[in-house]
């Protein structure tokens, strides 16, 4: 397979030249893992120790439990993420979600979750995108640890603006009542949320809050970036 796809590198788009390999390895050094100290809510990094929160998590109440994310959303990872969703090189999610495993496989494996739910796309986004990047992450993430996903469990059905575009209050505003859980019985108590990028928790928290209304009990995520310190 290599040798008539050859693997390209989702940083810097080039053919990787480690076989077997899914990233150059300069490229992978320039991604920013987050660390800790990081927000015992959102996950973001800290500047300082002694915080517990970030900036935004000590202001706002969430209603999902707690997540994590992979990387700082540096203008690399901007870029290969951008393309990853647009320019469809959904083959990226092998690198993405391998990386994620290896530093959070035993965190999600604690948190004891039913199933694995990416954050939906609207139904008409889908179709011109032609998948959902959080789909892909999320099937990546259940194949490797064994994990059931199931998309099915909520739908989209408000066609929201994209989030980047908005400030903190439009984002809020934009994906409040955007997410609907078809099923009125649903028989899951913990839930993993999968998404490509948090910011201010917006999308996550209008998905948490659905599914909660359900009787849902515990809703955590894992995303691949997040916003830089705060
Ligand atoms: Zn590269
Ligand atoms: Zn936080």
């Amino acid at each position: 397979m290599d040798i008539l796809y050859p693997r390209r590198c989702p940083i810097c788009g080039e053919i990787v030249p480690k076989k077997g390999e899914l990233i150059c390895g300069e490229c992978k050094d320039k991604l920013v893992y987050i660390k800790n100290p990081r927000c015992k809510k959102c996950g973001k990094p800290l500047e300082f120790y002694k915080e517990e929160y970030c900036r935004d998590c000590k202001r706002r109440r969430h209603y999902f439990e707690e997540g994590r994310a992979v990387w700082v959303y540096s203008k690399e990872m901007r870029s290969s993420i951008y393309r990853f969703k647009y320019d469809n090189k959904r083959e990226y999610a092998d690198f993405y979600t391998e990386e994620l495993v290896q530093v959070y496989g035993n965190w999600i494996k604690s948190l004891q979750v039913d199933a694995i739910v990416p954050i939906p796309l609207h139904k008409k986004r889908k179709r011109s995108r032609g998948f959902n990047q959080a789909e892909v992450l999320a099937c990546g993430i259940g194949r490797k640890l064994n994990l059931p996903v199931m998309p099915e469990v909520m739908v989209r059905d408000k066609n929201t603006v994209a989030q980047k575009e908005l400030n903190d209050k439009e984002r809020q505003e934009n994906v409040k009542n955007a997410f609907k859980i078809p099923c009125n019985e649903v028989k899951l108590k913990k839930v993993l949320l999968v998404d490509d990028i948090y910011t201010t928790g917006s999308t996550i928290d209008a998905a948490a809050k659905a599914l909660k209304s359900k009787g849902i009990e515990k809703v955590y995520y894992i995303c691949l970036c997040t916003g830089g310190v705060s």
